[in-house]
């Protein structure tokens, strides 16, 4: 990490924790990966992949259940008001299998499909946000994950039949001083009795389930001899509710999903034994990131559920209510916002379905897939909540006791809006997907760069690399500029789609090659240029979401060519999403990132501490 000398030392550290738990190798290929390398694998994601006839016959028949259960047992608005989740829905549930979703037969579980167990997702989280994060905080990452890529088969048959019965898990990495960066993780298992158990002491925060959890998988730093040198590494331990000194000590309120159970979890001198080590010592953040590569696909979906929600209540409303002689609907402002959401509705699920069955196949790498299906999809559902609420006009604002109270439909719009706002946040903030994407898009180059950089590396090696350098690049890089290359005869879009076929194509060459120069002119300095990192990101999203969509559009429109439905969809979303980008390299070299990050400084430092004059500050 000599890549990054320069920076302050908690800086480092922090970069150096986090490279340390990259997953390093690529044992399978990425679309997007090869994207940001200039190559558009269209056999990747064309054509486009679909659930098998008896995999999504299974989730019908599931969903089906699971959807007459939550109309005649929960009412959202009822766990939204008073703040709990009935006993009676989370017996039903459990009833369900629905605390078991993943997990295989043999251990009692449902067995389901990532599609089928994303769907089901999707299905609750159209309905109420704390349900669905009860259910995907404890599968997608809780303990039944990091345990069916990671446990013996002695944890598994131990732990994993207690969640087919109803049992309920949490995951605990985030600490009053770590969130998005777990180098300075306070949480402690200091090994006692030769090592045959571990002391756990810390606190963690905001642990979702935490309260009512009976099993934990819970992250701690432990000594470990690294290199002759003793270092602190963290590993990922199961914690149970019932051994002495595990406390929740405060239940944690938040804006939405008020009918969680997220709490502060104290940890003091808990005795775990070391059979309880998930993966094995010094593991613990690559099983979390690992874990979370293909549990964060959960949210993607929970948006797809909030998106189809919203277009529903807008489309009705804009048809419904009349406003100077029309339905708003009819008018231009609001028409737009309806076709966009409906674009937008078919993107996120092109990329959210595609990536869940791209999970399922297990043929492709889809760490970057998953982030950027979370990243696209998060800022999306926040764009549709936002012009849902404005199509409902006051009806949007306005709760939806308050709504029957007075005789109207009880629309919870605003229960949406809050419930949803938490998914920029949670399992990877957008800025640290932005970062994660881009480390992970230069991985390429990087390769070449850090051990160029290595005082350690010999001169003698160092020449090696750098002539295999040079001829790597002069083949690659003028490859970049063949601007006249289109999509392979292969892949056959129906005719609206084709030029957003090509688009994908061309620009990934331009995103590869504008890629390499950010690179080779800022060099070491472009750790503080995440602005232009940034912009690259946003390309290599949209290019994803038109890719993915105008896929699905062929797909759905060669089964059904009456339906012009699916392709205009896409046409609208590329075409919108191409401007986006275009917009995105336009600034990624004529900018004003210097003169924002001066003022920014200034700002911080209280030199305009005057506009924040003549309001009430309080001492909070
Ligand atoms: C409702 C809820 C449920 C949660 N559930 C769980 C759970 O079950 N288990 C668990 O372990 N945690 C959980 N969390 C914690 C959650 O994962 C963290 O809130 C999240 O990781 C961000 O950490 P933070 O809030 O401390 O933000 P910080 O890391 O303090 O970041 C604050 C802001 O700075 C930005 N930022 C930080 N670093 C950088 C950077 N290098 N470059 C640019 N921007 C940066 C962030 O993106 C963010 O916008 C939950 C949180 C909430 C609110």
């Amino acid at each position: 990490m000599e890549f990054v000398k320069g920076i302050d030392e908690s800086k480092k550290q922090a970069l150096e924790v986090a490279e340390e738990a990259r997953e390093k190798e690529w044992h399978h290929p990425s679309f997007l990966a090869q994207l940001f390398a200039g190559k558009c694998d269209w056999n990747l994601i064309y054509p486009y992949p679909e659930q098998t006839p008896e995999d999504k016959k299974t989730g019908d028949e599931f969903l089906d259940k699971l959807e007459k259960f939550l109309r005649e047992n929960l009412n959202p608005d009822e766990v939204d008001r008073t703040g709990e989740m009935p006993k009676h829905v989370l017996d039903g549930l459990a009833k369900l299998g629905c605390f078991a979703m993943k997990i295989p037969p043999t251990y009692g579980g449902l067995g389901l499909s990532q599609v089928n167990y994303n769907r089901a997702i999707q299905l609750v989280s159209s309905y109420c946000g704390s349900t669905a994060v009860w259910l995907s905080a404890h599968q997608s990452i809780g303990v039944p994950q990091p345990l069916l890529l990671f446990g013996t088969e002695e944890q598994k048959k131990k732990y994993l039949p207690r969640f087919a019965k109803g049992e309920i898990s949490a995951f605990a990495l985030t600490e009053p001083e770590v969130g998005s960066d777990p180098a300075k993780m306070k949480t402690t298992a200091m090994p006692v009795e030769n090592g045959n158990y571990y002391l756990l002491n810390g606190e963690k925060l905001w642990c979702t389930n935490g309260p009512v959890a009976d099993i934990m998988v819970v992250m701690a730093q432990t000594p470990m001899t690294v290199d002759g040198k003793e270092k602190k590494k963290i590993t990922a331990f199961i914690v149970e509710k019932t051994m002495p000194g595990v406390e929740s000590t405060h239940r944690c309120r938040f804006m939405g999903l008020n009918g969680i159970q997220n709490g502060l979890m104290r940890f003091k001198d808990v005795k775990v034994p070391k059979e309880n080590i998930i993966w094995g010592l010094g593991q613990g953040l690559k099983l979390a990131l690992v874990t979370l590569n293909t549990g964060r696909l959960t949210i993607p979906a929970a948006a797809c559920g909030a998106a189809k929600w919203c277009l529903n209540v807008s489309r009705i409303w804009a048809k419904e209510r009349e406003q100077w002689g029309a339905p708003i609907g009819h008018h231009d402002a609001i028409a737009y916002k309806i076709a966009s959401m409906a674009a937008t509705t078919f993107a996120m699920e092109s990329v959210t379905w595609l990536t869940s069955r791209l999970a399922d196949l297990k043929k492709t790498d889809i760490r970057l897939e998953a982030a950027m299906s979370k990243l696209f999809c998060t800022e999306a559902i926040w764009r549709i909540i936002d012009d849902t609420v404005q199509i409902r006009g006051g009806r949007g604002y306005e709760t939806a006791d308050s709504l029957r109270g007075r005789g109207e439909k009880g629309i919870p719009v605003e229960r949406a809006m809050r419930d949803l706002r938490i998914n920029l946040i949670i399992e990877g903030t957008s800025e640290i997907m932005r970062l994660f994407i881009s480390r992970e898009a230069m991985d390429q180059h990087l390769k070449f760069i850090f051990p160029l950089l290595n005082p350690k590396i010999k001169p003698a090696e160092k020449i090696k690399i750098l002539f295999a350098a040079i001829k790597y690049y002069t083949l690659w890089y003028p490859k970049q500029w063949m601007v006249w290359k289109n999509t392979p005869a292969s892949v056959v879009m129906p005719r609206e789609l084709q030029g957003h076929a090509n688009y994908v194509e061309k620009t990934a060459r331009k995103l590869a090659r504008n890629l390499f120069q950010v690179i080779m002119r800022y060099q070491a300095g472009l750790e503080k240029r995440e602005r232009v990192l940034f912009r690259l990101v946003n390309i290599g999203c949209d290019l994803f979401g038109i890719a993915a969509s105008c896929s699905r559009a062929a797909m759905l429109h060669a089964k059904n060519p009456s339906d012009q439905g699916p392709v205009e969809l896409a046409n609208l979303l590329s075409r919108e999403a191409e401007r986006r980008i275009n917009r995105q390299f336009h600034g990624l070299f004529k900018n004003d990132d210097r003169l924002g990050y001066k003022l920014s400084r200034d700002v911080l430092e209280g030199k305009y501490a005057w506009l924040e004059e003549g309001v009430i500050l309080q001492a909070y």
